[in-house]
C-alpha cells in the first residue's frame, strides 16, 4: 500500500463526521442517507431533484432547545420568518409556541395566515412603507421596531391620522462589528440598520412626546452566523448603558429585543450557543426588570433542512474534477453569495464509504459563480448519483429565484414517519404565465 500523506489539521469534516455531527441523519446500510429515519432515495425517486427537505422534528427540537435556555432569562421567542418563511414551517413554530418577527407586509400576512396572534408579532426593517406601517397598525402586532427619526415621524403620523398609537422599539445601532461575513454584519456604523448611539437618547424623549408612538424599548441585532459571544457582550453593554441614561432622564424602558444572529455549525465549527447567549442577556439586563426577547432564524431552521441534488455528469477540465449536479445557485444561493461552506453527503450508502478525491462542485447555470463547494474530497459520482447538500433550512429556498429559466424545486417536510410535499415543484409554465407580450409585436 503507497504510504498515505498526512491529513492536514484544516481538513474538511469527513463524510462519516458530518452525519454523526447531525443527529437526525443517519446512514442505514440498504436504505442510505435517511432524515428522522425517512430514506432521502424515496422522496428523491418520488418527487425528483432538486428538492429542498425540511425536517419539522429538528425544527420542534431546537425550538425547545432555544426556549429552555431562555425560559431562565425569561425572554420570548420570536421567530425570524425570512429565514424560511414556507407555511408548514410556520406553523411548526407557532405550535411550538414562537412569536414571530417579520420584515415585510407580505410576511406579516404570512405569520397571520399560518396562525401567529398579533400580539406575538414584532415588525423590523429600515424601509417600512406607509402601506406596511397600516397594515402593521391595523394587525395590532405587538411592536414595531423603528430604525430612523424618519420612520418615526412617518408612523407618528400615520398612527395618529388612524387614531391610534404604536408601541416601539428604537433599534440601535451599537457600532460592534460582529466578527461574521460582511454581508450579514448589521451592527456597525457604516451598516444601514438601527439608530447611531449618539442620537438615540434624543430620539426616544422626542418619541414619548409624539400623539402616534409609544416607545416601550430598544431593541439591538448585530448580524447572522454568529457563533462568539464577545460581539454579543460588548452590543448588551452598550445597550444596558443606554437604558440606564433614558431612565435617568425619566423615559419609561420595559422591553429589550435582543435581536437573532445565533450562527451554526456549517462545517465543525461550535454552533452557537442559547445557554451562552441566555447567561449574556442575564449578565447584562438581568438586573434591569425587562421584558426580553430574541429573534432567532438561521439557528432555528438552519440545520432543520437540506437540499437534494442529483449528479448530471463529471467532467475533468485540466488538472480539476467538476462534479455538475442538478441544483444551482439559483436554488441554493449561499456558497455564490456568500461564500458559505455547506456540507455534501451522497446519498448511497456505498458512495458514502468510497475512497474520496478532490472535487469542485457546481450547478449548471451560466455563472462561474455557481459553486457549491472547491476542493471537496468525494467519491467518484457516476450520472445519477444523489446528494445532499446540508444545513440548508435557512436563507435556502427563500433565497431561490427562476434564473436561466429553472423553475423553483419541490419542497418535501419530514416529520417522524410522515412526509409530504409542502410544495409542488413549480411546472415550468409557470415561468411565463404572467408575462404579457404587448400586441403591437408581431403575432407568431
Ligand atoms: C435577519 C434578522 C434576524 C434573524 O437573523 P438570524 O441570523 O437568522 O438569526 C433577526 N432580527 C432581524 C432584525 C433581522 O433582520
Amino acid at each position: 500500500m503507497a504510504a498515505l500523506a498526512p491529513t492536514p489539521i484544516d481538513a474538511d469534516p469527513g463524510i462519516a463526521d458530518l452525519i454523526a455531527a447531525r443527529p437526525a441523519l443517519s446512514m442505514h446500510a440498504i436504505d442510505g442517507l435517511t432524515l428522522e429515519g425517512v430514506p432521502l432515495n424515496a422522496i428523491a425517486d418520488a418527487v425528483g431533484t432538486p428538492c429542498w427537505v425540511i425536517s419539522a422534528g429538528v425544527l420542534r427540537a431546537r425550538l425547545s432547545e432555544l426556549q429552555a435556555a431562555m425560559a431562565g432569562v425569561g425572554a420570548h421567542v420570536h421567530y425570524a420568518v425570512k429565514a424560511n418563511d414556507h407555511l408548514a414551517v410556520l406553523r411548526v413554530m407557532q405550535a411550538g409556541g414562537a412569536g414571530a418577527d417579520v420584515v415585510s407586509g407580505g410576511e406579516l400576512l404570512r405569520a397571520r395566515e399560518a396562525g401567529i396572534a398579533p400580539e406575538r408579532i414584532v415588525f423590523s426593517g429600515v424601509g417600512k412603507t406607509v402601506a406596511e406601517l397600516c397594515l402593521a397598525l391595523e394587525t395590532g402586532i405587538a411592536q414595531l421596531n423603528v430604525e430612523s427619526a424618519e420612520e418615526l415621524e412617518m408612523l407618528s403620523a400615520t398612527a395618529a391620522a388612524m387614531g391610534r398609537r404604536a408601541r416601539i422599539a428604537l433599534r440601535i445601532n451599537p457600532d460592534v462589528d460582529a466578527g461574521t461575513h460582511a454581508k450579514i454584519a448589521t451592527g456597525r456604523a457604516e451598516d444601514k440598520f438601527g439608530i447611531a448611539m449618539a442620537d438615540a437618547a434624543g430620539l426616544y424623549a422626542r418619541a414619548a412626546g409624539l400623539p402616534g408612538v409609544e416607545p416601550v424599548g430598544l431593541a439591538v441585532h448585530i448580524g447572522s452566523q454568529i457563533t462568539a459571544m464577545a460581539p454579543y457582550r460588548a452590543a448588551f453593554a452598550r445597550t444596558t448603558e443606554l437604558v440606564g441614561s433614558l431612565r435617568a432622564s425619566g423615559l419609561a424602558v420595559q422591553t429589550l429585543d435582543c435581536g437573532g444572529g445565533l450562527g451554526i455549525g456549517y462545517r465543525d465549527e461550535p454552533h452557537g450557543s442559547p445557554k451562552a447567549l441566555a447567561g449574556a442577556m442575564g449578565a447584562a439586563f438581568g438586573a434591569l426588570g425587562l421584558r426580553l426577547m430574541i429573534e432567532p432564524g438561521r439557528w432555528l431552521a438552519g440545520p432543520a433542512g437540506l437540499l437534494l441534488a442529483s449528479v448530471v455528469l463529471t467532467k475533468t477540465t485540466g488538472s480539476r474534477r467538476f462534479v455538475v449536479l442538478d441544483a444551482a445557485m439559483n436554488d441554493l444561493l449561499r456558497p455564490s453569495l456568500y461564500d458559505a461552506w455547506h456540507g455534501l453527503a451522497p446519498l448511497s450508502p456505498v458512495d458514502a464509504v468510497a475512497p474520496t478525491f478532490p472535487a469542485d462542485v457546481v450547478g449548471p447555470v451560466c455563472e462561474s459563480g455557481d459553486t457549491f463547494a472547491r476542493a471537496r474530497e468525494l467519491p467518484v459520482l457516476a450520472a445519477h448519483a444523489r446528494v445532499a447538500i446540508l444545513d440548508a433550512g435557512a436563507y435556502g429556498s427563500v433565497m431561490s429565484s427562476t434564473y436561466n429559466a429553472r423553475p423553483l424545486a419541490a419542497e418535501v417536510m419530514v416529520d417522524g414517519v410522515n412526509w409530504a410535499v409542502i410544495r409542488p415543484r413549480q411546472p415550468v409554465e409557470a415561468l411565463w404565465a404572467n408575462e404579457l407580450v404587448p400586441d403591437w409585436l408581431a403575432p407568431r
